[in-house]
């Protein structure tokens, strides 16, 4: 029994491994498109609405001065809102080589260069923070994790292992903030599917579960390894993604000394912002910059990128 629990646990980690490299190639072939490229995307609202929700998180947590780390930075999209926030320093970590390189160059073509920035190649799911990045980095006092966390759901250790990182990388009363799909959201869809169908989506993206999709949030208690493929129209592949049990999530976080602050679905915290006295001007700031407005001229998003926006959740922690 040992030996085939030791094969059994080797075959998983091998499979685990293949799920890496997966991602890893996924983002590394996707093409460092020009701004004119960008803006003529058949899902430019939607990009636009997701770098305005970022935008208006990153400005609400942080603050200037901050050394921060970027865990699966990419290639360096976020480079200018960092800069507009006057941080000091940036510390960039993603598992696609060529994703850094291009983050890399982004930043040596920063127009305001007004914090320095080094950038890291690593696994962040599977290695130990002070692997990847030189101990001496540590503690920051953020940490910044965009539409990324989600591929550490695949199982119960790449999880924590993310987790232990974030804590470890942290200065107490530090924050921890992201975007990842919203689990309760996705239970929705899936509650409306009719039997035996796995998928849905529209002209902007689509979601599909190759096993049974889980039911309800007691269906997902503790649960790693949701595995759907997520397809967004102008990528070039699909890609494999993990749910993010929100609940089960918060409570890990716990175990890491990381006390939950936010969770918000990305319309309801664009709603709650513009509606609030102080969030509103901040919104209607950024409405105008990134041109988020609907056909007849109001802030906002609709159709089917409102649909695929609505998909995920921004999220803050507090490092107790
Ligand atoms: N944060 C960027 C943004 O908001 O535009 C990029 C988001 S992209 C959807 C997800 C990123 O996570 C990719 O750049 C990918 O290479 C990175 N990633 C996935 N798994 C990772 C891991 N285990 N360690 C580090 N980065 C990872």
């Amino acid at each position: 029994v040992g030996e085939r629990d030791r094969k059994a646990q080797e075959l998983r980690e091998k499979l685990d491994k293949a799920a890496a490299d997966d991602i890893r190639a996924h983002y590394n072939e996707r093409p460092n498109k020009s701004i004119e490229e960008r803006t003529q995307s058949p899902i430019i609202k939607l990009r636009s609405f997701n770098n305005l929700i970022k935008s208006v998180l990153i400005q609400i947590f942080s603050r200037p001065r901050q050394v921060v780390l970027d865990i699966g930075c990419g290639k360096g999209g976020d480079l200018q809102k960092w800069s507009k926030q006057r941080i000091s320093g940036l510390i960039g970590v993603d598992i696609a080589d060529i994703s850094i390189e291009q983050a890399k160059e982004r930043y040596e073509h920063l127009r305001q260069k007004s914090f320095w920035a080094d950038f890291c190649v690593g696994d962040a799911f599977e290695r130990t923070i002070e692997d990847i990045v030189h101990p001496d980095a540590f503690p920051v006092d953020f940490v910044s994790s965009q539409f990324t966390i989600h591929y550490s759901f695949e199982n119960e250790q790449r999880a924590r292992t993310m987790l232990s990182n974030v804590s470890r990388a942290l200065k107490p009363g530090g924050t921890f903030i992201g975007t990842t799909p919203d689990s309760d959201r996705l239970l929705e869809h899936i509650s409306k599917l009719p039997a035996g169908v796995r998928e849905w989506g529209n002209s902007a993206y689509r979601i599909q579960f190759e096993d049974e999709p889980p039911k309800s949030n007691d269906d997902l208690k503790d649960i790693f390894g949701y595995k759907y493929n997520f397809f967004l129209d102008d990528a070039v592949t699909n890609v494999v993604e993990f749910m993010v049990p929100f609940e089960a999530f918060t409570e890990l976080a716990k175990e890491y000394g990381l006390r939950l602050v936010l969770r918000r679905n990305f319309l309801d915290f664009f709603n709650d912002e513009l509606a609030s006295r102080r969030g509103r001007d901040r919104i209607l700031f950024f409405c105008r910059i990134l041109k988020v407005y609907k056909e007849d001229g109001t802030p906002g998003i609709e159709g089917d990128q409102r649909e695929a926006a609505g998909i995920y959740t921004v999220f803050a922690f507090e490092k107790e």
